[in-house]
């Protein structure tokens, strides 16, 4: 259709020495869908979420956010842009509370420049209220308030990896990565997470999300990239993806 993408990859490649991660990658999201990303290991799924978040700079091709090019931005100016991500491998302050690893989340976009100067500003205390206030609204919305005194690293996994996504909600992106957030989840986490993410969308936040566990795929997304080799092997609709035949041949067939 004719709704300008949100997020476009043009003939985007990343090479690690003679390893070729991501092969000339081109694809666009729209706004305000929940975008899956599949493929099986080493297809360069997390790689293509290294270059958009610019912990990686891709060595050749374009990424564009919302008009404008990022790739090879620092990680922190494609933040306050308005992009955020979470970790495969949670990433929080274990021994700093729920609410801290929230409010630091809150800090980048609001703060700008003057925390990193150390200047003291009239106003400060109240910002640092509105702050604290904004995270235990991000609290509420992912359904972690009671836990917010607690230090990170006590809370159960699952609880761990919907604290990440809340403190990458409160750099209050346009684009957020969920980087297999059910990972080590049981069934009723992962139900819990399917409709948070859901919710995270009804909020106008686009999820671009790389995630192994197909029926939580399936059932939530409205759109997928499957990634082989680093090349789109098929894309479209959950439904359009499944029958496809390049992917039943590249998953269930063909030694
Ligand atoms: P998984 O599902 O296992 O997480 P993936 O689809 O995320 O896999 P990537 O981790 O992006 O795949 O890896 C893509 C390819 O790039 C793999 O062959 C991997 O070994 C290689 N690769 C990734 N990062 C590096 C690196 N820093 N140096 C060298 N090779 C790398």
């Amino acid at each position: 259709d004719s709704q300008a993408a949100l997020l476009e990859l043009h003939e985007l490649e990343m090479r690690f020495g003679g390893i070729t991660a991501l092969r000339g990658l081109t694809y666009e999201v729209p706004a305000n869908i929940i975008q899956a990303v599949i493929g099986p290991n080493g297809a360069g799924k997390t790689t293509l979420f290294h270059c958009i978040s610019g912990l990686l700079r891709p060595t050749s091709g374009r990424i564009v956010f919302e008009g404008r090019e990022i790739d090879g931005m620092l990680p922190n100016r494609i933040t306050r842009r308005g992009i955020s991500r979470t970790f495969q491998h949670v990433a929080l302050f274990r021994s700093m509370t729920v609410l801290e690893n929230v409010m630091l989340g809150r800090h980048p976009r609001t703060h700008r420049g003057f925390l990193s100067t150390g200047l003291r500003l009239p106003g400060m205390r109240s910002e640092e209220r509105r702050i604290r206030k904004d995270a235990e609204e991000y609290l509420e919305f992912v359904g972690l308030s009671d836990a917010r005194g607690l230090p990170a690293g006590s809370l159960p996994l699952g609880k761990q990896k919907i604290l990440e996504i809340a403190r990458a909600l409160a750099t209050e992106p346009s684009l957020v990565l969920l980087d297999e957030p059910a990972g080590g989840l049981n069934m009723k986490e992962t139900e819990e997470l399917g409709e948070l993410i859901r919710r995270i969308r009804t909020r106008g936040v686009t999820v671009l999300l790389v995630e192994h566990d197909m029926n939580l795929v399936m059932e939530i997304s409205d759109r997928i990239l499957v990634l082989h080799y680093g090349q789109r092997l098929a894309s479209g609709t959950p439904d359009e993806v499944k029958d496809h035949p390049a992917v039943i041949e590249a998953y269930l067939g063909g030694e």
